[in-house]
């Protein structure tokens, strides 16, 4: 497994959902509520965030990742909705950076907007010239994609919460699993070779291409090996598909939201979707531009999801969670396999 994926806070608390690379040292962000629950080290390993919209308690852990940063040699790219740009000028115009320039580290920040109208725009905001903005920004067509990495591709949707919000899936590209029991069979240690054997394989080197391996031994000497690809591949590698994780948050129950959601979300491993009310009290949710548990358990179910996590509880079930789990999941269970979601 190359991401894990957890919520920051408990299902009452702000949104945010924070994914790991395992092995990587780097991370990603749906959302950034408070986040003072992510230990420094964590917070510090984070180089991309995506950001459904901009009420408050999906972004007011800003200011806390970059007072964390400060300093330190780091890049994090933002992704957000319209006004995301002059949002971002605004937060970071409001502090003093008088002393900065002076670091020596280079810390920036790179802040895409992105429309539903199909463009999306990105500035650069660096420490170094106390954040403020540089350039025009460089424009370019939305179509759903926000980034490629190596390891991994970002997409967004725009859903109608009486703003326009952002859904995110993230997916890993193939996944690379290790036989350690092969490994051991041909007296191979462990260690960051595994790693550079990974971005071989992502790479698509030939399988002729050496694979370095050394180690040192238990009596302190340093060995090294040479092993092609081709062979490693054979011997030790099993791949299989990446993982895939979608990130759903603020959207009134309606057919359109209904179609992006289950677009973006079919067949993701692990769903991540708002369950801010009852359906008891769906008036109330229709009215605040919200899911109830029962909608987000039906699309989860269409959607063909492995696994739903639900979050985002209004702070009136406080001490009733389990009713809203159990709801989510009696409605998933019930249109499990079934194509459409009655809206
Ligand atoms: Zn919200």
């Amino acid at each position: 497994m190359m991401f894990s994926a957890v919520l920051v806070n408990p299902p009452g608390g702000d949104p945010g959902v924070y994914l790991e690379m395992k092995y990587r040292r780097r991370a990603l962000m749906f959302d950034l509520g408070e986040i003072y629950n992510l230990p420094p080290r964590k917070i510090l390993k984070i180089e991309y965030i995506c950001i459904s919209h901009t009420h408050m308690d999906h972004f007011i852990g800003f200011d806390h990742l970059v007072r964390l940063c400060l300093g330190r040699n780091r890049e994090i790219a933002l992704y957000g909705p319209p006004g995301f740009l002059g949002q971002i000028e605004g937060r970071l115009g409001a502090y003093n950076w008088n002393l900065v320039e002076e670091y020596v580290n280079d810390f920036d920040i790179v802040v895409t907007e992105v429309s539903p109208e199909g463009w999306q725009r990105t500035r650069r905001f660096s420490c170094r010239h106390g954040f403020r903005p540089e350039g025009e920004g460089e424009e370019r067509p939305f179509d759903g994609l926000l980034c490629a990495d190596r390891y991994f591709s970002l997409r967004g949707a725009f859903l109608d919460h009486r703003t326009p919000c952002l859904a995110f899936r993230l997916e890993e590209r193939r996944r690379i699993n290790i036989r350690k029991d092969a490994l051991a069979e041909l007296g191979l240690p462990t260690g960051s070779w595994l790693n550079d054997l990974k971005d071989c394989l992502i790479d698509d080197r030939p399988p002729d291409f050496p694979v370095r391996i050394r180690w040192k031994e238990a009596g302190g000497m340093k060995r090294e090996r040479q092993v092609p690809l081709g062979e490693l591949v054979e011997k030790i590698v099993r791949i299989t598909p990446g993982r895939k994780i979608a990130y759903i948050t603020d959207a009134v129950y309606s057919a359109a939201n209904a179609r992006t959601i289950l677009a973006l979300a079919g067949g993701v491993d692990i769903l991540f979707i708002e369950a801010p009310f009852l359906h008891a009290d769906a008036d109330q949710a229709a009215r605040k531009h919200h899911l109830t548990a029962r909608q987000a358990g039906l699309l989860a179910g269409t959607a063909g999801v492995k696994r739903m996590i639900i979050f985002h509880f209004s702070p009136k079930y406080r001490g009733r969670e389990e009713e809203l789990y159990d709801e989510a999941a009696a409605a998933f269970r019930e249109n499990r396999g079934r194509r459409e979601t009655p809206v």
